[in-house]
């Protein structure tokens, strides 16, 4: 791995596609707005129904250029086995350490798959970790310094949680379906009578996607929205900044 440069935000998902489904036209927001977004997978996605860990894998990086990330990592924490070990951790502590995020984006808490809950704690706790200088790490043999992210939050799946904060991307959300569609063995495709039947490759799926984003949306007065719950307490520092005047 070559060191990587700096990001303001980066993303983790237990699978590939859990990022672009959950966050994705935030993440291309923050790109609009001139900062750098880094993804980083904990898996393969190799336990799930379709596709095989090749196939996700070049999914995952058509998916990166569509979307313009800096950087993705694809880590091989093992799909289904994503224990609370010292070794997944110190793994995601050195993803971390790497990249310096302002924001880490992670699954929420509480979810329907075992994998998100279980990515939740790792990136949660991880985060904290990093910012210790007693937990050595080092990367391509170069000792790593400690650093903390400055905000935690939690996207939204399945569970239908209720956000602390909404993001109006109504200007990105088009653009963000494209790096979902890149996951082509996960979705529904006309050519695909014979396959079984999943939650997400049923035709539904998509649609059921879009109509949440219309929904949250609707509660903020925009077209598309992105939920988040916060896993710390936003600190305000410039008022006007975050309580914007009526336009
Ligand atoms: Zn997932």
């Amino acid at each position: 791995m070559n060191l990587p440069d700096k990001v303001y935000a980066l993303a983790f998902g237990a699978h590939p596609d859990d990022v672009e489904l959950s966050c994705g036209a935030t993440l291309l927001k923050i790109i609009d707005e001139g900062h750098r977004v880094a993804v980083c997978d904990l898996t393969h996605g190799e336990m799930g129904t379709h596709g095989t860990p090749e196939t996700r894998r070049v999914e995952a990086l058509q998916a990166r250029e569509i979307m313009g990330y800096a950087a993705r990592d694809i880590l091989d924490l093992g799909d289904s086995e994503l224990f609370y070990t010292q070794e997944n951790l110190n793994d995601i502590i050195r993803i971390v350490r790497a990249y310096r995020p302002d924001v880490v984006f992670c699954n929420p808490p509480e979810e329907r798959h075992p994998d998100h809950v279980k990515a939740s704690r790792l990136v949660h706790d991880a985060c904290f970790y990093a910012g210790l200088r007693r937990i050595e790490t080092s990367l391509d043999g170069t000792p790593q310094l400690p650093h903390r992210p400055r905000h935690l939050l939690y996207y939204i799946q399945f569970r239908q949680l209720e956000p602390d904060i909404i993001v109006d991307v109504s200007s990105t959300f088009e653009h963000s379906r494209k790096g979902v569609t890149a996951f082509g063995s996960q979705f529904y495709r006309n050519d695909q009578n014979d396959e079984p039947v999943t939650l997400i490759n049923r035709k539904e799926f998509l649609t059921g996607l879009e109509a949440r984003a219309h929904s949250l949306g609707e509660q903020i007065g925009a077209k598309y929205g992105e939920g988040f719950l916060l896993a710390g307490t936003l600190a305000v520092h410039e008022f006007s900044t975050v309580f914007l005047p009526v336009p």
